[in-house]
Parts: C-alpha cells; sequence; structure tokens
C-alpha cells in the first residue's frame, strides 16, 4: 500500500504517520525529516538544503525526486509525509510507480485552520535526535530542553520561527495546494478535520484509509 498524507505545515501529518507507522509496520517517508538528517550529517546535499529549509522555502525538486524514489517500493509499504509537494514531484512520482508497476492506493488531506496552525507550528518544538514533537504550552518535555522519549535535545526548529512559518504557509497555498487539485482531479483524495487529541485525529485517518490497514 502507498498512501500520500498531505497538509500544510503544523497539520500532524508527522505525529500520524510515525503512530500508522507503528501500527501497520509500513515504512514512514518523510522527506522532511531526511533533509534534517542529511543537514546533521553535513553532507552536500545538507548544506544546500540549509538555507531553504531555515527560510521555510522549498528544497529544488531534483534534489527531492532522487532522494525518494529507491524507497518508493519498499514491500511493507509506505506512508508518504511531505511528498509530493510540487506538482512536479506528483508527476514524477506517478511515473516511478508506474515503472514498478505499482500505484497510489490513498491520499488522504489533513484540513486545519490557518489560526491553529500558526498557534501549533509557535508552541512547537522537536527532539533532534529521535523528531517526538512537543507543544511547549500544553505538552513540554518533564525536563526543560529534555526528550522524555530518548534523552535527546529538545529544540525549536529554524523554520517554526515567525517569518518562516509565515513564507511556510504561502509556500504551501502557492505550490502544495495545486498537488492536491491534482489528486482531486482524479478522485483519489480522502478529507479529514484534522483537530481534536491525536487519538481522535488518529481515529478519522484509520477510518479514511480503511480496513486495508
Ligand atoms: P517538513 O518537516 O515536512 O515540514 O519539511 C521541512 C522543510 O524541508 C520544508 O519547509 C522544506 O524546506 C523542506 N522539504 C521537505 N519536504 C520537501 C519537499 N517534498 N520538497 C521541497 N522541500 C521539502
Amino acid at each position: 500500500m502507498r498512501i500520500i498524507l498531505m497538509g500544510p505545515p503544523g497539520a500532524g501529518k508527522g505525529t500520524q504517520a510515525r503512530r500508522l507507522s507503528e501500527s501497520t509496520g509500513m515504512k514512514h517517508l518523510s522527506t522532511g525529516d531526511l533533509l534534517r538528517a542529511e543537514v546533521t550529517a553535513g553532507s552536500e546535499l545538507g548544506l544546500l538544503a540549509k538555507g531553504f529549509m531555515d527560510r521555510g522555502e522549498y528544497v529544488p525538486d531534483s534534489h527531492i525526486i532522487s532522494m525518494i524514489h529507491k524507497s518508493i517500493a519498499d514491500p511493507a509499504g509506505v506512508l508518504l509525509d511531505g511528498f509530493p509537494r510540487t506538482v512536479v514531484q506528483a508527476e514524477s512520482l506517478d511515473e516511478s510507480l508506474e515503472n514498478a508497476g505499482l500505484g497510489i492506493d490513498k491520499v488522504v488531506h489533513f484540513a486545519v485552520d490557518t489560526d491553529e496552525l500558526v498557534n501549533r507550528l509557535s508552541s512547537r518544538a522537536v527532539c533532534s535526535d529521535c523528531q517526538t514533537p512537543y507543544n511547549l504550552v500544553s505538552d513540554a518535555p518533564s525536563k526543560e530542553g529534555v526528550c522524555d522519549k530518548c534523552g535527546g535535545l529538545v529544540i525549536v526548529r529554524e523554520d517554526d520561527k515567525p517569518e518562516a512559518i509565515k513564507t511556510r504557509m504561502c509556500v504551501y497555498e502557492e505550490q502544495t495546494a495545486p498537488v492536491l487539485d491534482y489528486y482531486r482531479s482524479r478522485g483519489e483524495v480522502s478529507e479529514i478535520i484534522a483537530t481534536g487529541t491525536p487519538d481522535s485525529v488518529f481515529e478519522k485517518l484509520s477510518q479514511a484509509i480503511g480496513s486495508g490497514v
């Protein structure tokens, strides 16, 4: 099964993808996580990507496409989180899947209104090691700056700072909203209202995906 989770920054795709991956064994492919690992490793791609990411802009398509395509046919099934984000990426994904004799089983759109997204992103922190997300207002780590799960350093991402949040919202509208239309025109999108507790969103997601998972 190949499932695409779509939605604006802060919609909760990563949290739900991790959870779904744990419960189903499907591979969680997050281009954001892959890029952050490249930045931490100080690789050539990481050095190139960092500037775009810190400003809240997209990393050029060619780098993203080559990074993701080798994992797309994973036999465990794949949960795509944060990819495709442009129509060029979506077309290229279609081409790779077609060459592998595969398709997309479901596209799920996480809908959350903009005020709520800005609130969530402005109070978000994340473990720099295991990527566990925290909300510094309602769900802070028990010891400041230390991940409850792995003891790693909890940080506020550069792109969760106010200027970058604004840019990310605009870039999403300009470049990723058309991807949603691309899949909608093929009737492949299930909508979920991704507000409420993580448990209730997981429930909606499971229903949207159906009994195949
Ligand atoms: P995320 O963790 O998904 O919010 O991604 C963090 C940042 O990584 C984004 O703001 C972009 O700069 C970059 N990024 C992640 N995925 C993509 C993608 N599919 N295309 C271009 N840039 C991406």
